[in-house]
């Protein structure tokens, strides 16, 4: 299996490192604009493997031409928010980055699933899917990452272990992230059947602050987010290649009659080979009302997209 990483920053050289544990993976191609990052990341990884005496061939690259016939390419590479900034705001920069990365991959990898990191993400996955002309390869990492800051504060706020609680979300990775309060279970116990067994109390509104700020702050201490998206987008790749079936909060393309054309949006569903069925039918109407909505928002940033492509 060989997968490939396009843009090895703060993400990509979190994720690669996080790559190397998972033993279906034997060849990992890094590539990253800047002239020997790829390298010096590939040198350092290779000095964790000759620890553990791991057999895993990676290349590193400064151009996207030289990546060829790979399974999987992830794509974090572009320009990353500042703490005062949305991810939307993003949009026209990472788009023409993106727009060069699939003009230079597509032939040379006609079989490739293609997994989108780069902000402002469901609009960009949008524009691979419509680029590529086949939605069925591409996923946004979507709402993943949102849904385990989601869980992280449930289990907090009513004091369970993380392992405990199963919780999604949906929507739009950022301002429109859907919190699924009715995909929330505790022990397997539906939340508001657990809260009056209990007689414990969840606070709601400071959930919410916390799914929707909390990586700002990471941003304005660390410079950017890493380890949370290494590890959860690393179980987005190994479910995908190894079929489970598992339930994730990625973005896939998505017509609603209210928006002209297909968005990339989240709706939790089932990823391996082949994406879904989805959970669409199991949530109650107000969410479905709120994915609807932020699919719109998405269709505006994909827009945005489009245009800059348009523009000198
Ligand atoms: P970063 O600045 O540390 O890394 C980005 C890397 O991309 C840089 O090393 C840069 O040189 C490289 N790059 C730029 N253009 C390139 C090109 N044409 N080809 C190859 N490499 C290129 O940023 P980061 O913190 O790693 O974040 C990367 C992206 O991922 C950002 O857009 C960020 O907003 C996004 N992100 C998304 C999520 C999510 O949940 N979807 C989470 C975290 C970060």
């Amino acid at each position: 299996m060989h997968i490939a990483i396009i843009g090895v920053g703060r993400v990509g050289a979190a994720l690669a490192f996080r790559l190397i544990f998972e033993p279906y993976i034997d060849e990992l191609t890094l590539v990253d604009i800047i002239p020997g990052l790829a390298g010096v990341v590939k040198e350092d990884i290779y000095h964790g493997l000759a620890t553990y005496g791991l057999d895993m061939r990676i290349n590193s690259y400064d151009d996207c031409r030289h990546v060829e016939n790979a399974d999987m390419i992830v794509i974090t590479a572009g320009v990353a928010r500042k703490p005062s900034e949305s991810r939307r705001d993003l949009a026209e920069k990472n788009s023409k980055i993106i727009y060069d990365i699939i003009e230079c991959l597509a032939d040379r990898n006609p079989k490739a699933w293609y997994v989108i990191i780069t902000n402002p993400v469901d609009a960009l996955a949008t524009l691979v899917s419509k680029l590529l002309g086949d939605s069925k390869r591409v996923i946004g990492t979507g709402t993943s990452l949102d849904t385990t800051r989601f869980r992280c504060a449930i289990s907090r706020s009513i004091g369970v272990p993380l392992s405990y609680v199963e919780a999604y979300t949906g929507g739009e990775h950022g301002e429109h992230v859907v919190l699924l309060w009715s995909t929330v279970h505790i022990c397997g116990m539906p939340l508001d059947e657990y809260l009056s067994s209990s007689g414990k109390q969840i606070d709601k509104k400071d959930i919410t602050n916390y799914v929707k700020n909390i990586s700002s702050k990471i941003i304005s201490m660390q410079g950017g987010t890493m380890w949370g998206p290494a590890i959860v987008f690393s179980e987005i790749i190994k479910n995908i290649i190894l079929n489970t079936g598992r339930i994730m909060s990625v973005s896939t393309l998505r017509k609603f009659k209210e928006i002209s054309e297909p968005v990339h949006v989240t709706i939790p569903t089932k990823v391996g080979w082949s994406i879904g069925p989805d959970i669409w039918n199991i949530l109650d109407r107000r969410e479905q009302e709120e994915i609807v909505r932020a699919a719109e928002a998405i269709y505006k940033t994909y827009m945005i997209c489009l245009k800059s492509l348009k523009s000198p």
